[in-house]
């Protein structure tokens, strides 16, 4: 199986309560590789044009405010069918529907305050990847 990439984000709930090694100890476990990683504060542009998707949703102005309160970890992940491998290790969107073991169901404190961010498609994934990494950034 050909490795490949996902983007992730460890979230302002989980850098706030010091949980990042915490967090990359599961993804690693998991049989993910770090081979991206920064600390940064998502300004409210990066924040409004990385969920850009969600613009129209109820939660989008309460996304955008809880993406930018504290810094977060953006990261690159890779391995084998990174993707949907990354969405089974952070488990559901409601940390309430998560299965045992998953990042979400250890440390999220809520549906919005979910701890990680895991890209939907491949495609997605390149898109967010070269939001916030150049290749030069990413040593696999
Ligand atoms: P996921 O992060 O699992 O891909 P979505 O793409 O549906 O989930 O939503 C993006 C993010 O928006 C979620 O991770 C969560 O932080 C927030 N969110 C989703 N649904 C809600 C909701 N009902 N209320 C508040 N925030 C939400
Ligand atoms: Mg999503």
């Amino acid at each position: 199986m050909a490795a490949t990439r996902t983007f992730s984000i460890i979230k302002p709930d989980a850098t706030e309560r010091n949980l990042t090694g915490a967090v990359n100890k599961v993804i690693e476990e998991g049989g993910l590789r770090i081979v991206g990683q920064r600390r940064i504060h998502m300004t409210r542009e990066q924040a409004e044009q990385f969920y850009g998707v969600h613009k129209e949703r109820p939660f989008f102005g309460e996304l955008v405010e809880f993406m930018t309160s504290a810094p977060v970890v953006v990261q690159v992940l890779e391995g084998d069918n990174a993707v949907p491998r990354y969405r089974e290790i952070m488990g559901a969107t409601n940390p309430a529907e998560a299965d045992d073991g998953t990042i979400r169901k250890l440390f999220a404190k809520s549906i919005g305050e979910n701890s990680v961010h895991g890209s939907d498609s491949d495609e997605n994934a390149a898109i967010e990847i070269a939001q916030f990494f150049t290749e030069a950034d990413i040593v696999g």
